[in-house]
């Protein structure tokens, strides 16, 4: 296995297995071409990457968090070099443009390096005993072996999030990429081989999801699970989690109000909004979808808002020229159609896109839907999908209670000029991350994660090392 970019491989115990148990096909959305084949792991494979992770978690756990840094920041050095072919891989399979899936990338290499820093910093500490010549210790060890699940969306960024942080805390860890866009994860997994990685702490496993994450979470090798995904799939494999007591972090689904008050630049907010809504199509857990308006810019920012929502170019990802790319699949298109033709139905007006764009490919166009009833589909479920939602508030305390009426709690933004407003409504919005005046909520140095359906535990920062950590009291006498 010589290439940089693997072909979608099984990678386990340090081997490139080519088949398995079946395959499925890799599809390009922005063509709808098949562009190569996936193996499924045989539950005999997979039984192999929990032997192997077992083994060399007891290996790699003695590694000094110095040393293991060293590995991931050489791992982080290689993903640069490689970025641009990794992003063109990424683009090929996912379909977001090939700026996005090379800034994704290379997010990714920050990751690695975040974590191979802060795996160095995860320091216990001493509690004064009680009685002289006694030692009291809090020790931080790593949990054991990880199985992980990362989504189609962010193939390179949520796979790095956990592999490093994993590898970083002495873990072993099994990742499950989404089948539908495995070549950024074998990616890394070739990075950290060449890198010097020893064989079997990091395996990749390929197939239908429930069968590898039922064999794998019921396995007793299994310390930790952590999955970003749907909230019901979230909450499938919690109750699989529960039965073995075993740790989780869920980063689920999330419905993100942005209020927008009346005190703001309508074009200079609309600069800021737009890349966030079209970026990925979309397909963003912390994507703006409910934008709350208050009623004196209401039609005025409406207005502004579809014009540069009609303004993106859309295309296939590979051509520089366009601004959005496909979808990832034939499923959110359907979920598109059906999403708008209900809100349609539903009374609210489409005030640009509302249709699939182009003869071929999975495109869609950047759609603004306003005065959106709450019981219409998309006001309930997460679009997923370039489609956002304007409607009227009147005052603070009715946009807050709009923004909390759902289950979700994963992201939430307001705009305003006003100090008082920013205090009050950031103290308010029941969300896990929260962008006041701009979007960016979610970095290597920062926890990220959800509250309520959203999920829990959180990915990045000081608390994205600490969920691959036990905690132990040594008393010593
Ligand atoms: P889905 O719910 O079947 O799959 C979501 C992800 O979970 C995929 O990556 C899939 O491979 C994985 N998955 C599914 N069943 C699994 C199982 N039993 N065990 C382990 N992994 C499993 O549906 P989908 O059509 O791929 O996506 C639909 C919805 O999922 C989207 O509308 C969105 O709400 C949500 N989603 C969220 C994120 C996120 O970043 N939070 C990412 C992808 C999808």
């Amino acid at each position: 296995m010589e290439a940089t970019i693997p072909k979608p491989h099984l990678f386990i115990d340090g081997e490139w297995i080519a088949s398995g148990a079946g395959e499925q096909a890799l599809i390009n959305p922005a063509t709808e071409a098949r562009i190569g084949s996936v193996p499924h792991a045989s539950a005999a494979q997979l039984d192999s990457a929990l032997e192997s992770s077992e083994r060399s978690f007891r290996q790699w756990r003695r590694v000094s968090p110095y040393d293991r840094s060293t590995i991931l920041r050489r791992a982080a050095d290689l993903i640069r070099e490689r970025s641009d072919a990794i992003a063109r891989q990424i683009t090929t399979e996912q379909g977001k443009t090939f700026a996005e899936a090379k800034g994704e990338v290379l997010g990714a290499a920050d990751t690695f390096d975040w974590f191979a820093e802060e795996g160095r910093r995860a320091y216990g500490r001493i509690v004064p005993p009680r009685e002289y010549g006694h030692r009291w210790l809090v020790m931080k060890e790593p949990v054991g072996p990880v199985a992980a699940f990362s989504p189609w969306n962010f193939p390179a960024m949520l796979s790095a999030r956990k592999i490093a942080a994993s590898l970083a805390a002495g873990c072993s860890c099994i990742l499950k990429p989404a089948e539908e866009t495995p070549s950024a994860a074998l990616a890394f997994a070739k990075a950290l081989q060449d890198a010097g990685l020893p064989n079997g702490v990091l395996n990749i496993v390929l197939g239908v999801p429930d069968r590898i994450s039922t064999h794998l979470i019921r396995s007793p090798v299994i310390k930790k699970l952590t999955f970003t995904g749907s909230t019901a799939v979230g909450k499938h494999l919690a109750k699989m989690a529960a039965e073995g007591m075993k740790k989780a972090t869920f980063e689920l689904g999330g419905h993100s109000p942005v209020i927008v008050f009346d005190d703001v630049d309508i074009d200079h907010v609309v600069k800021i909004l737009l890349p966030g809504k079209i970026r990925n199509a979309g397909q963003v857990c912390i994507a703006p979808t409910r934008f709350y308006v208050q009623e004196a810019i209401f039609s005025a920012f409406s207005e502004a808002f579809a014009k540069a929502l009609a303004s993106v170019k859309v295309g296939d990802g590979l051509d520089t020229q366009n601004q959005m790319g496909a979808m990832a699949n034939g499923r959110r298109v359907d979920a598109m159609q059906r999403l708008v033709a209900n809100a349609r139905d539903a009374g609210a007006r489409v005030l640009t896109g509302g249709a699939r764009s182009g003869e071929s490919g999975y495109f869609w166009q950047p759609t603004l839907l306003a005065d959106v009833p709450d019981d219409a589909h998309v006001m309930n479920e997460e679009p997923f999908g370039p489609l956002a939602i304007a409607n009227p508030f009147r005052t603070l305390d009715d946009a807050v209670m709009q923004a909390n009426r759902l289950p979700y709690g994963l992201a939430a933004y307001a705009f305003t000029q006003s100090a008082r407003r920013s205090i009050d409504v950031a103290a308010a919005l029941e969300a896990g991350v929260v962008g006041i005046n701009n979007l960016t909520v979610s970095i290597a140095e920062a926890p990220f994660g959800g509250i309520k359906e959203s999920g829990y535990g959180s990915e990045a920062g000081q608390e994205g090392l600490e969920a691959f950590l036990n905690t132990k009291f040594v008393s010593e006498a």
